[in-house]
């Protein structure tokens, strides 16, 4: 039980009080939860609170791994709402992030992990991608594109595109964010085939020794051939560099990293288009899980004998993830923004992420609903976002439950309102 042990201090600590089921500022009653498992579950265990005293009692030998123990710890996106809601009320006492970490790691150390998430771990291993597709495929999008091939040439920019290499719907908007570079003079390079995964998704299954592998060897591609800036359309992938990182003690070399989209907002002029009323998603990894993670080093104090403080006191960077940039990008293109009551960190997560869909997507049907009906009741025309993952599953639940709302992603509105596609 190394891995919880090592939160062993934290599983203790937490108050029992249930503040990470609901947004730290509730906007609307209908829409107050944070988390969409225990939404999904309607049980104690599957909320973040709740995941740590199954996690301690696990730690204490009170309970053993079942079916349903499993399914509360991985019919969950890794979102880090619950993280958020805690953070709100007790800054970084307890993090049940790192607990919910800590206990997939467990899972996985014990030999627990279920089937359909040792496909996806085999698959990364295998061929380097969640999907098992040829490793070869990462450069299809790219065979035609005339830019320079990191790590081989240098460059001041490197972008890097993740998944998205394999959604081809996603190509034309990668293609075009290599032109808008280009014409603004930007030296860039792609890694197209040579691109590797960052580990993100391994490390939210559980898997930190495979996250590890994959991490270092991204980052030695950057040792061996350091650009000054590094600009990634993935959010999965901004997310592994953020907050995955630090949390393997990985350090990235002195390298500017942005989201696209923030590069974005300071070299986008969009054309004069009628106004549209859209919502806008904030996914998980780019908002909550974009801040980046500083791993803390120190003593636990005790306080009036019985409240344990952090010395040095923990930097918390709550708030920090990346929501302008997006909102920045959708008014230049004349969009009328209509928040959702669960915006920024305190977004509901669609429910796609860290391996839950492919263990339960009865689970990512239910989150995915809950957050289409929240962005039906603002009554705008469109929910985009600038998740790849968020907006293909989003787009299958509106079209299979035949809702009135347009899923677009930010890159294709973009494009659309600039009239750079019909
Ligand atoms: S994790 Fe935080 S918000 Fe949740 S029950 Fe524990 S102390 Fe309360
Ligand atoms: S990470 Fe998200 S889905 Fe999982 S327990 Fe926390 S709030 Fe719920």
């Amino acid at each position: 039980m190394q891995h919880l042990q090592e939160r062993a201090g934290y599983l203790e600590a937490c108050t029992r009080c249930s503040g990470c089921k609901w947004v730290p500022n509730i906007e609307s009653d209908e829409f107050a939860q944070i988390c969409p498992s225990v939404h999904y579950g309607k049980f104690h265990p599957y909320s973040g609170g709740g995941k740590m005293i199954n996690a301690y009692a696990l730690l204490k030998g009170l309970i053993n791994y079942d079916d349903a123990l499993i399914d509360t710890i991985y019919s969950c996106s890794n979102c880090g709402g619950c993280d958020v809601a805690c953070k709100a009320n007790f800054g970084d006492a307890y993090e049940p992030l790192a607990a919910l970490y800590a206990l997939r790691q467990q899972v996985v150390a014990d030999g627990q992990l279920p089937e359909p998430l040792k496909r996806l771990l085999a698959n990364l291993r295998a061929t380097g991608n969640r999907f098992g597709y040829p490793p070869a495929s990462r450069g299809r999008w790219c065979a035609t594109v005339d830019v320079k091939r990191w790590p081989d040439q240098a460059a001041d920019t490197v972008l890097y595109v993740g998944d998205l290499a394999f959604d081809e719907g996603a190509w034309p908007q990668l293609r075009d964010v290599i032109r808008r570079l280009g014409a603004a003079g930007v030296d860039v390079a792609i890694a197209g085939e040579n691109e590797v995964d960052l580990g993100g998704l391994a490390f939210d299954i559980g898997d930190g020794g495979q996250a590890r592998d994959l991490a270092e060897a991204f980052l030695r591609q950057v040792q061996g051939c350091p650009p000054r800036r590094l600009i990634i359309c993935d959010d999965q992938a901004f997310a592994a560099v953020r907050n995955v990182f630090p949390r393997l003690g990985l350090v990235m070399p002195n390298v500017e990293t942005l989201h696209l989209t923030e590069w974005l907002s300071g070299n986008f002029t969009g054309a004069a288009r009628e106004r549209q009323r859209v919502t806008y998603h904030d996914s998980c990894r780019l908002g909550r899980l974009g801040e980046a993670v500083q791993p803390w080093r120190g003593n636990w104090e005790v306080h009036e004998h019985y409240l344990k403080v952090r010395t040095p006191p923990v930097h918390t960077n709550f708030g920090a993830g990346v929501y302008d940039a997006p909102r920045h990008l959708l008014t230049a293109v004349n969009a009328e923004i209509v928040e959702m009551p669960r915006n920024r960190e305190s977004a509901f997560c669609c429910g796609n992420g860290g391996g839950a869909k492919e263990f339960n997507p009865d689970f990512a049907r239910s989150a995915g609903r809950e957050r289409l009906r929240e962005a039906c009741s603002t009554g705008a025309e469109l929910l985009i976002s600038s998740c790849g993952g968020c907006v293909g599953h989003l787009k299958q639940i509106a079209e299979e439950d035949g809702l009135g709302i347009g899923v677009i992603s930010l890159m294709d509105y973009l494009r659309q309102r600039s009239g750079e596609q019909q």
